[in-house]
């Protein structure tokens, strides 16, 4: 519904205009307005008054030859100017209250006002809805005379002019305005408000020239002319020329188009160089993101790299400790309490294989045993260093059989290495954390080692340094005092008599009782005191060996020695001693080495081991098989006999490998021209195979175990007699 639109006055007749053409006695005319009423009139902040109203009122003048002189003004201030005399004519509303102040010519518009309120906001249909709410006006506006007259508790808000109401609503400080609606309109959709019409048109009004009441002449003047320009169209190519703002409507695409038409052609070539612009953009952008993603990929490459080497060997790239642990803590992690055993496992003596054969070999050896263990099923596997290695499983596990499977030969390019293992067990529920888990598993290794036993559970009692440090102190207070010489008697398998005995050890403890070697020689060995050891037990088997000897029954004593005691001391010297002491012969005595004795210094061993055959002692190699050098890497050293381990000996009727084993080495000990000793020997059929393989002497429990000197004197005699 349009409301607004042109109003046609009625035209004077052409007699009338003939009969008093009015003139005025002046060159211009003053029109005042508001600064801020488009499309009627306004004044942009640097420029001159443009509108609908100021052509107008520019046409008026010059149709009748003088001058429009236009002032733009706060609306009040307009109509106090106007009413007394400071200005001439002011376009404006007619209402009764400004009929009485000014006299007006005919309309030439209408126009209507609105509710103008916030989409969300409360509604007002009409005037009346007002009440109770503040309202923005236009100070001294038709609106503002209006709400004044209604008499009711609107809390009227006179701004200063239409935007100035719009934003009071904006900002909320007004609940509505109350506005001319073809300025309103226009004004919102400049302003970009949310502001919405939220009443029908009402009162519509007729508008006009006001002039003041002074001024009949002007008055009539003015009258004259405005009926002149509708006559003769020219109020109407005026009104054509506002028609789009003052009938304002939205937008559609095509009157966009209409009127941006001129704009059309730049916007288009610009679009183009964008275009183009943006292909070159695109190519640099493609450039920089595939740099871009080829340094992040280097980036993750370098931290994969970084992450790896955290977790794994360098050397080997097997998982390493942090691994292992890391593997460890989610599998608690999973199963809290679950059962889970830890297990160390030591590749013994992996230096030997690399001082044999070279750094490379050792690696491929460390590889290949990973990936055995990896292939046993293992859950978690690190590799520690130093031929050591950590394995845990979830599921129990039995030593034995780990022991069997992983202790195969492992085949390396070049040739066949037989792993040496000890292993560590513990088995945890929950109660340790997984650092104290490992720690506890290898503590159990080092045990086993020790012990020279395949495996070993860890218990309290194996804890290194409590128990170290107790025995040693008790070696300081009582040497050797509490020490015992055990000797088992080794054997002519084909004859079945005695041919010597080894000198064992035993610590018969105040407190602990009995002790094994194996739970203090490794100790004194490490902390360097074995030698009083040595000392004392070489001087008790020339003892015995001369006895033995003297009463008829030769019987050659030999006794464990450790590197230390030919590298650290006068071990020759203290021998040479010794016989000479108690007139013992060289021959009463024999010394056993083991095979990490003779390569700890090959050189200086070497050179002892001659003198020591120069003086007319013996020497074995001890426990051959449980390192990794090669019987013919041994026979190089000044030795007469080679002592293969118990670790072969006992499982040869069972085990075909250590079976071959044992007979390739007595084959080869004899070509080398050396004496073999089988100890370990524990049932007669093992004897029976030693025998029939040619192994010249057997140790074992078969025959006899280690036993105190007496016991052996008498065993000794009764052997004598029954031969
Ligand atoms: P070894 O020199 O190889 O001694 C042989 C070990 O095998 C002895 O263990 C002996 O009891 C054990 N044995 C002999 N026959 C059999 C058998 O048929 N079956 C089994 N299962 N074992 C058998 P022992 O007496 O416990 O000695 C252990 C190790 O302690 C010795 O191994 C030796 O290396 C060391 N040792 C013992 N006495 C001395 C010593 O006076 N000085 C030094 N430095 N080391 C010693
Ligand atoms: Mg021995
Ligand atoms: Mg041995």
């Amino acid at each position: 519904m349009l409301i607004g639109g042109p109003l046609a006055p009625p035209v004077a007749s052409s007699a009338d205009t003939d009969a008093a053409i009015p003139t005025l006695e002046r060159e211009s005319i003053v029109f005042a307005g508001s600064r801020g009423y488009p499309p009627f009139e306004w004044q942009p902040p640097d420029g001159e008054p443009r509108g609908f109203l100021i052509d107008l009122e520019d046409a008026l003048a010059e149709q009748a030859g003088i001058t429009a002189r236009h002032q733009q003004m706060e609306w009040r201030l307009a109509l106090y100017a106007l009413e007394h005399g400071e200005v001439d004519v002011v376009p404006m509303f007619i209402s009764e209250e400004r009929r009485r102040r000014f006299r007006f010519t005919d309309p030439f518009y209408y126009v209507t006002h609105a509710i103008y309120g916030h989409p969300q906001g409360p509604t007002a249909g009409e005037v009346i809805d007002l009440t109770g709410h503040s309202v923005a006006v236009v100070g001294n506006g038709y609106a503002a005379e209006r709400l004044r007259a209604l008499d009711r508790p609107i809390d009227r808000m006179e701004m200063e002019d239409i935007a100035a109401a719009l934003r009071a609503v904006d900002t909320g400080k007004a609940d509505f305005a109350l506005l001319a609606t073809h300025t309103t309109r226009r004004l919102i959709a400049d302003m970009g408000l949310m502001i919405d019409q939220v009443s029908p048109p009402i009162w519509p009004r007729a508008y006009a020239f006001g002039v003041n009441k002074d001024q009949p002449e002007l008055f009539d003047w003015l009258q004259y002319h405005l009926q002149v320009s509708h006559a003769n169209g020219g109020y109407y190519r005026i009104y054509s020329d506002w028609e789009d703002q003052l009938e304002w409507h939205r937008q559609t695409l095509s009157d966009v188009l209409r009127n941006y038409s001129w704009l059309i052609a730049p916007i288009l070539t610009m679009l183009v160089l964008i275009s183009l612009w943006s292909g070159l953009l695109q190519r640099r952008v493609e450039t920089r993101t595939a740099a871009l993603r080829r340094a992040l990929r280097r980036r993750r490459a370098a931290e994969r790299r970084l992450a790896h080497a955290a977790m794994h060997h360098p050397q080997t790239g097997l998982p390493n400790r942090a691994n292992f642990l890391r593997r460890v803590t989610q599998i608690r992690k999973q199963q809290p309490h679950g059962d889970l055993t830890v297990v160390g496992i030591r590749l013994n003596r992996i230096e030997d294989v690399v001082l044999t054969f070279g750094d490379t070999v050792a690696t491929e050896l460390l590889q290949a045993f990973g990936d055995r263990l990896a292939e046993y099923g293992f859950e978690a596997i690190g590799y520690l260093g130093s031929g050591s290695f950590a394995v845990a499983s979830q599921h129990p596990v039995d030593p034995e059989h780990v022991v069997d499977v992983i202790t195969s030969p492992v085949q390396l390019e070049e040739m066949e290495i037989d792993p040496q293992l000890s292993l560590g067990l513990v088995n945890d529920r929950g109660d340790d954390p997984p650092e104290e888990l490992l720690r506890k598993a290898r503590t159990a290794v080092s045990a086993a080692t020790e012990c020279r036993r395949c495996w070993q559970a860890y218990h309290p009692g194996l804890e290194p340094d409590q128990h170290a440090v107790l025995l040693l102190r008790d070696y300081w207070h009582h040497g050797t005092t509490d020490m015992l010489a055990y000797l088992q008697p080794q054997f002519d398998p084909i004859t079945g008599r005695v041919t010597g005995a080894e000198a064992l050890v035993r610590w018969q403890h105040p407190q602990h009782g009995m002790l094994l070697p194996g739970v203090f020689i490794p100790i004194l060995e490490k902390s360097g005191v074995i030698y009083r050891v040595t000392q004392w037990m070489i001087d008790e088997a020339v003892q015995l060996a001369k006895q033995f000897r003297v009463v008829g029954h030769p019987c050659p004593i030999s006794v464990n020695i450790a590197a230390d005691d030919i590298l650290e001391h006068d071990l020759i010297g203290m021998i040479e001693a010794t016989l000479n002491r108690h007139q013992g012969r060289a021959d009463d005595l024999r010394l056993e080495i083991t095979e990490t004795g003779l390569i700890t210094e090959p050189d200086r061993v070497r050179q002892a081991l001659e003198r020591l055959r120069q003086i007319g002692v013996e020497c074995a190699v001890d426990d051959f098989g449980t390192g990794y050098s090669s019987l013919s890497y041994l026979s190089d050293f000044p030795v007469s006999t080679v002592k293969i381990d118990r670790s072969f000996v006992g499982k040869m009727g069972s085990h075909q490998r250590q079976h071959t084993i044992v007979r390739a080495t007595v084959q080869l000990a004899h070509e080398l021209g050396l004496r073999v000793v089988a100890e370990g020997a524990e049932d007669w059929d093992t004897v029976d195979t030693l025998r029939a393989i040619g192994c010249e002497v057997v140790q074992g429990f078969v025959y006899a175990r280690p036993m105190p000197v007496a016991e052996f004197t008498a065993y000794l005699e009764r052997q004598l007699q029954e031969s």
